[in-house]
C-alpha cells in the first residue's frame, strides 16, 4: 500500500507493510545496515528507512545511494528505538528510481543561504525551510476559499487579460502577438494587458450577487527591487455589496486573524521552524495577532504621529504624500506593535475610484499595515455617485467613455460597496517571519529576473 510519510507519522501503524515514495536526504553505514533518511514533500519530518545488508542490490546500490536521489521502499513499520522519531521502515525491498551525482548535486547537507537556493530554483522545493513555505502557502489558499465560501461569498474568476488598467499607474505590462509590427492590428482589436487588480470586474459581480471575491494572478511592470514587491503575484479580493469602509475594515481584520489561526492549526510543525530559525518568536507574534483588536487611525493622524517621530526617515513626512514602506512599518512595528488600519488618505494619491469623503480632499481609503511589512491590504469603499466618479475621473485624466460599462453600475441600481486586496505572498510572508518576498513564491519574477 503507498502511503504518505505524514500520515505514517501521524498514524504510527507499527506492524502495518507498506510502500513510501521519495527523495534520498541523507545515509549512514554501519556495521551491516544503512540508515537513509527519506522525505517526501508530505510534511518536514523525514522517515527513517533501515536497509539491511540482506537486500538484494545492497552491496551494488544501496551502499552507494545517494542524496537526492528518489527511491521506492517497500518495508514493514516498527517502533523505533531512536529518539525523536515513534516509527522506522524495515526495508524489504528498495528501488531505486532515478539515482543522483552526489558530488554534482547542489543540495549538500548543510544550511544554504536563501540567495544561493535562488540561483537553484528547480531544486530549492527540495529543502525544509521551502517545503515549509510551500505546504504553508498551500494551506493558506485553501484556508483563503474555505472563509469565503461559509460566508456565502461567491467566487468570481477575473480575467488575465485585460483592458483596464485599473490602478491607473502605467504598470500594466502589454500583451502583443509579435506580429503588430509587421502592420496586423492588436489581436484584441486595441490594445490589451495582464491585470494589475481584478477589482473593477470584481464591482460587476457584487452589484449583481452580493458578496464576492477574486483570487488570482495579478501582474505589475513596476521597477521596485524590494523585498515586497514581485512582477508576478497573487491577489485576493473581496468585493462586498451593501458595505461601508468599516464593514470592509471588519471584513479584513476577521479574515488576517481566520488566516493566522488556521495556519496555526494545522502547520504546526512548519511554523515551528519558521520560529526557531527564521524569525524568533513568531508564533507569539501571531497569537498576539489574533488576540488583539488593530489599531484604527486616520491618515491624518498617522502623519501626525509620524511627524512627532522626529525626522529619523529618509523620506520626509508630509500631509498629501504617500506613506512610505519604512513610515508603514514605523507604524506598526514600533508605534502600535500590531496590525494598524489606516483610514481616509487624501484623494490626490489614490485612485479615481475611490469613495470621495465628505471634506472634498480625502477619500474612503483603508490600508492595512502589519509589522516586517507595511502594507499587506490595500482597500476602499468604491464611489457609487455616477456624477462624483465622473468628475473623478476626469480630474485623475481618465476617460470615461472608455469606463462606460463601470459607469452603468453607477446608472442602474448602484449601492455603496466596498473591498480590498490583499497580497498573498505578503501575507505568505508575514506569516512565516520570511525576510523576502522571492522566498514565498515558487517561480519569483523581479526587474531583471524570471528564472524559469
Ligand atoms: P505598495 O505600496 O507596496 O507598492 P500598492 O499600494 O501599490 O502596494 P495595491 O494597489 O493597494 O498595492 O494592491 C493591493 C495589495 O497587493 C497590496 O496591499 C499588497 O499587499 C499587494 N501588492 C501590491 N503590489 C505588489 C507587488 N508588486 N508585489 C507583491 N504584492 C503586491
Ligand atoms: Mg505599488
Ligand atoms: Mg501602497
Ligand atoms: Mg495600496
Amino acid at each position: 500500500m503507498d502511503i504518505r510519510i505524514k500520515k505514517v507519522l501521524q498514524d504510527q501503524p507499527v506492524g502495518q507493510r507498506v510502500a513510501v515514495a521519495g527523495w534520498v536526504r541523507t545515509r549512514r553505514d554501519t556495521g551491516g545496515f544503512s540508515f537513509i533518511e527519506i522525505n517526501d514533500g508530505s510534511c518536514l519530518a523525514n522517515l527513517q528507512v533501515i536497509a539491511d545488508k540482506g537486500l538484494e542490490n545492497y552491496q551494488q546500490d544501496i551502499k552507494n545511494l545517494a542524496t537526492g536521489s528518489s527511491v521506492v521502499v517497500d518495508g514493514e513499520l516498527r517502533k523505533s528505538p531512536a529518539k525523536g522519531q515513534a516509527v522506522e521502515l524495515h526495508a524489504t525491498k528498495i528501488d531505486i528510481v532515478g539515482g543522483a551525482d552526489s558530488e554534482t548535486y547542489p543540495l549538500q547537507k548543510k544550511r544554504h543561504s536563501f540567495e544561493f537556493l535562488r540561483e537553484i530554483n528547480h531544486l530549492r522545493p527540495r529543502t525544509n525551510a521551502l517545503g515549509a513555505v510551500s505546504r504553508v502557502r498551500s494551506r493558506l489558499g485553501y484556508a483563503v476559499h474555505n472563509f469565503f465560501q461559509q460566508r456565502g461569498f461567491i467566487q468570481v474568476h477575473t480575467p488575465i487579460i485585460t483592458t483596464s488598467d485599473c490602478e491607473g499607474a502605467g504598470e500594466m505590462f502589454q500583451v502583443s502577438t509579435g506580429r503588430e509590427r509587421s502592420g496586423e492590428d492588436h489581436f484584441f482589436g486595441r490594445s490589451a494587458g495582464l491585470t494589475v487588480s481584478g477589482q473593477l470586474q470584481a464591482e460587476v459581480y457584487a452589484l449583481a450577487m452580493g458578496d464576492v471575491y477574486t483570487f488570482g494572478p495579478t501582474f505589475r511592470a513596476e521597477n521596485s527591487n524590494t523585498s515586497r514587491h514581485l512582477a508576478e503575484f497573487w491577489m485576493l479580493e473581496p468585493e462586498m455589496a451593501f458595505c461601508d469602509l468599516d464593514g470592509n475594515r471588519k471584513i479584513a481584520e476577521e479574515l488576517l486573524k481566520y488566516l493566522l489561526a488556521d495556519v496555526l492549526e494545522n502547520c504546526a510543525e512548519d511554523m515551528a521552524l519558521f520560529d526557531k530559525f527564521i524569525e524568533k518568536g513568531l508564533i507569539g507574534k501571531l497569537q498576539d495577532v489574533i488576540a488583539k483588536d488593530f489599531i484604527h487611525i486616520s491618515y491624518t493622524e498617522a502623519v501626525e504621529r509620524l511627524e512627532k517621530a522626529g525626522d529619523k526617515f529618509e523620506y520626509a513626512v508630509r500631509w498629501g504624500a504617500d506613506l512610505q514602506s519604512e513610515h508603514e512599518r514605523y507604524l506598526s512595528e514600533k508605534l502600535f506593535r500590531c496590525p494598524v488600519a489606516v483610514t481616509d488618505y487624501p484623494a490626490s494619491i489614490k485612485p479615481f475610484y475611490m469613495r470621495l469623503n465628505d471634506d472634498g480632499k480625502t477619500v474612503a481609503a483603508m490600508d492595512i499595515l502589519v509589522p516586517g511589512i507595511g502594507e499587506i491590504i490595500g482597500g476602499s469603499q468604491r464611489e457609487d455617485r455616477l456624477e462624483v466618479l465622473q468628475s473623478r475621473m476626469i480630474e485623475t485624466g481618465i476617460d470615461p467613455a472608455e469606463y462606460d460599462w463601470y459607469l452603468d453600475l453607477r446608472r442602474y441600481g448602484s449601492v455603496p460597496h466596498a473591498g480590498f486586496g490583499l497580497g498573498f505572498e505578503r501575507l505568505v510572508q508575514f506569516v512565516t517571519g520570511m525576510a523576502n518576498i522571492r522566498e514565498v513564491i515558487p517561480f519569483p519574477r523581479t526587474p531583471g529576473s524570471a528564472p524559469c
